[in-house]
């Protein structure tokens, strides 16, 4: 079994929706928390499990027909179901000494709802849309595979709406890559690009996240004196600087979304497309190429990226190898391998003297990265077949059936 979150794509009337289910299971829990508290615990006995279907009881048969309520009977009523069945989780973690009393849950928190159907899972199509039991079909912003899964657990964070859900790995149909050759992935925050691979593909680092860097950059440049008041020295912080350190959180906030977005939708690309990739261990260049944008940005990144690759690569039967950072891989040329010693970081095209190669600097380092030899290869990720050699043994076709290796 593993766990799929994607991102809702949601109009004005689908958020309306979603919202009003937040809304419903914040009232659900807390509605049944409530009467639970003011019980009489010493005149009523049992398990607080048995007295939340006792509450769950009253709530359906006299609570949901009340007029004032009547908004309740238009909810999903899996809604409710579940989010009594979350408030006996909480009392039996808590009894169990694992959590705190369950609390009331507020409004500035939106939290999340649980659906499930009560016949049996739900066959997921594939592609760009989810089913969700009683509340229909919804667009998502990254495609997810053919499966099913019985629960789904919607979440909003800032504005935007996640959508969870287990599968069973055995259930996914057998993964196709389109590219079953080893390629090499230079990521190097350069002239525009995010990253580069040896097959030539060239990604771009998203204009929208470097215009948001940038305004960030001059917002905390052109506020650089503003402090939040100093509690030793008794300055208490003035309205302005308030004003201003939550407008950056905001922008930090964006900026981190974005570049989130971004790496999601990369990865899960990379790893459907490429069965083998070759990726460096540490981009120390890349970072000093880049001054500034690089430090704040690359170094951050550059983990996630490679995390997120990792698990993708896993769950998509392909793998993926740390080739080590001594490896030259910018200073060799890929055509012959002669070793340049002088190579500025400032030259951003590859010219070698004894072949007469001119190439994309980034698209030489990639393409180096697919030829490294096992040696200079310090580890290797997922579940795709692999030989000393570094040669795929598949069959060549690109066949690499999920293995149970995340149960
Ligand atoms: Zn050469």
């Amino acid at each position: 079994m593993y766990a799929i979150k994607v991102e809702l794509k949601l109009n004005n009337v689908e958020k309306t929706i979603m919202n009003q289910h937040l809304g419903f299971s914040r009232f659900c829990y807390n509605y049944a928390l409530s009467i639970y508290s003011q019980l009489d615990h010493k005149q009523y006995k049992g398990s607080s499990s048995k007295k939340i279907d006792l509450i769950k009881k009253i709530f359906t048969n006299v609570t949901k027909k009340a007029p004032v309520f009547a908004w309740t009977l238009a909810m999903s009523s899996r809604v409710y179901q579940n989010a009594f069945r979350a408030l006996k989780t909480a009392f039996s973690r808590h009894w169990k000494g694992l959590g705190g009393l369950p609390k009331f849950k507020k409004k500035k928190n939106p939290g999340s709802f649980t659906v499930d159907s009560s016949n049996g899972v739900i066959l997921q199509k594939g592609g760009h849309q989810i089913k969700l039991p009683t509340l229909g079909i919804f667009r998502t912003t990254e495609s997810i595979p053919k499966c099913a899964s019985q629960t789904y657990t919607v979440s909003k964070r800032g504005a935007r709406y996640y959508v969870s859900f287990a599968i069973n790995a055995e259930l996914i149909p057998p993964i196709q890559h389109e590219v079953v050759q080893p390629v090499g992935i230079d990521v190097n925050l350069s002239d525009g690009k995010y990253c580069v691979i040896s097959d030539g593909t060239m990604v771009a680092f998203p204009k929208p996240l470097k215009a948001a860097i940038t305004k960030l950059e001059k917002l905390q440049y052109h506020n650089r004196n503003k402090q939040l008041g100093n509690r030793k020295e008794k300055i208490s912080p003035s309205n302005n600087a308030r004003k201003y350190y939550k407008k950056l959180a905001i922008f930090h906030k964006k900026v981190a979304d974005a570049r989130n977005d971004f790496l999601q939708k990369l990865t899960t690309d990379l790893a459907r497309k490429y069965r083998h990739i070759k990726l460096e261990t540490l981009n120390i260049k890349g970072m000093m190429a880049n001054g500034k944008l690089a430090m704040n940005i690359a170094d951050a990144s550059f983990y996630k990226f490679k995390t997120l690759l990792l698990n993708k690569a896993d769950s998509h039967g392909g793998c993926v190898e740390s080739v080590n950072q001594w490896y030259p891989s910018s200073k060799l040329c890929s055509n012959c391998g002669n070793k340049k010693l002088d190579l500025k970081l400032s030259e951003r095209v590859y010219h070698c003297e004894q072949c007469n190669l001119i190439i994309d600097r980034d698209l030489n380092s990639a393409i180096n990265l697919k030829l490294a030899s096992v040696e200079h290869i310090i580890n290797r990720t997922g579940s795709a077949r692999i030989n000393a050699c570094g040669h795929d043994t598949a069959d060549g076709h690109g066949k690499a059936v999920m293995q149970g290796s995340r149960k």
